[in-house]
């Protein structure tokens, strides 16, 4: 079916991405594999291509493009080739909504112009080492000073995918106790400058996917947070978080239907030149039968996708919505991603294979961002259970 999401534009945006991603990500993909970690300086190639600023109001020198259909293009081509951005995917992709919809006029004025040249690089700390899908569990704290002119962040956070690049980290932290009547109250978003003192990057983690993308553990020991850096009302971080989430979890959903296609793709080539008992792979009718029940699951995938990013750009993306577009799509690509990787046979289970990162990078689908559980919970809520 034709996909009606797309406008020429988008289709232009998407040839410019594919061509950047041949010549600029894809010879130098396994170096960065091997590395763990895309380098800083490719951050700052995406921010001359533009990448950045394509959501960031033209007052500020972006496109001002108020549509998440470019990101999601992105991540579609991205997973075509096999490759990931690294840990930038966060930086705008996640980072921007909270600045667009929390920033006072100053803090674009500060924040914007590095946001988009590549020169400031943005991730977000929520989760900690003892808590994730309860982040009103949160244990780093922020205690006013007695002037009133800073906070001082105590605590340590975990899992944070851009954390041993970013300049900037949008730090959860717990600034008031909770209340009796409601657990959520007490939590303030801090825009932490890591080159405060006290800011330490603790360990790069070893992953079993998303290789590429550095993955941090960070610690704050009195680290001094000027009252300029609060993102927000003081205390209403959690409510934030809920507003913003949905977005984060259609691009989980875009990035499993993305990689279930690649997947599909990868097969199909794979079991075409593959020759077994004297006949190509994809001439079997086993082969045929699993690749026809794949690329049905991808269109089934697209359709919710595709609705979604609407609904997204319209602004009527609910929590509940986005969180079952999630989990259909997330386990529906693992099976698909999984079922293709089998007609690779042996190969498939190889690094230098594209199928055998996408297995891997495909896994975490499922956890980040709020686990499948998590977007049962929040569904069920929605039906009244
Ligand atoms: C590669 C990667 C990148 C990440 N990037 C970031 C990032 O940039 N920023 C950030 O803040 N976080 C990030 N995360 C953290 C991620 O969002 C959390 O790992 C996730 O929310 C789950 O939290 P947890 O790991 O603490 O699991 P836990 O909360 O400990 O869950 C353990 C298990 O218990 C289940 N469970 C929990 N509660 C319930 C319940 N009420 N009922 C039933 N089952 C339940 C879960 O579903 C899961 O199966 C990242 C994680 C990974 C792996």
């Amino acid at each position: 079916m034709r996909r009606t999401v797309f406008t020429e534009e988008h289709e232009d945006f998407r040839s410019m991405i594919r061509a950047f991603i041949e010549s600029e990500v894809v010879p130098v993909y396994d170096k960065w594999f091997e590395d763990g970690i895309a380098p800083r300086d490719f951050y700052y190639k995406l921010g001359e291509l533009g990448i950045f600023g394509i959501e960031i109001p033209t007052e500020y020198g972006g496109a001002g493009l108020d549509s998440y259909k470019f990101q999601a293009i992105i991540t579609e081509e991205c997973a075509r080739a096999g490759v990931s951005f690294g840990g930038s995917s966060v930086h705008v992709g996640l980072c921007l909504p909270y600045l667009k919809a929390l920033a006072t006029e100053e803090q674009k004025q500060r924040w914007y112009p590095g946001m988009l040249s590549g020169e400031t690089m943005f991730a977000i700390a929520m989760t900690e080492p003892g808590t994730g899908s309860d982040l009103a569990g949160i244990r780093t704290t922020a205690k006013p000073s007695g002037d009133g002119t800073h906070y001082v962040l105590n605590g340590s956070k975990t899992f944070i995918t851009g954390g041993v690049h970013a300049d900037r980290v949008i730090v959860c932290a717990r600034t008031a106790p909770p209340r009796e009547d409601d657990r959520r109250f007490g939590i303030t978003l801090l825009v932490v400058d890591t080159k405060s003192a006290g800011y330490q990057v603790g360990r790069k983690l070893d992953k079993l996917g998303l290789r590429v993308s550095d993955t941090a553990e960070l610690n704050f020991t009195d680290v001094v947070v000027p009252v300029e850096d609060v993102l927000g009302e003081v205390n209403m971080g959690f409510s934030y978080l809920g507003q913003n989430l949905p977005r984060e979890r259609l691009g989980i959903a875009v990035g499993a239907y993305a990689q279930a296609k690649a997947a599909v793709r990868f097969a199909a080539q794979y079991t075409r030149d593959r020759t077994v008992f004297g006949k190509p792979v994809a001439s079997f009718q086993n082969t045929k039968f699993e690749l026809a029940a794949c690329q049905a699951d991808v269109d089934a995938m697209e359709a919710v996708v595709d609705r979604a990013m609407e609904a997204h750009d319209l602004d009527e993306l609910t929590p509940a919505d986005a969180a079952s577009a999630k989990l259909f799509c997330t386990d529906v690509a693992s099976r698909v991603i999984d079922r293709c990787l089998q007609l690779h046979g042996g190969y498939g289970y190889i690094n230098e294979y594209p199928i055998a990162r996408l297995y891997a990078d495909n896994r975490v689908s499922r956890i980040y961002g709020g686990t499948s559980e998590v977007m049962k919970m929040i569904i069920a809520k929605n039906m009244g259970l």
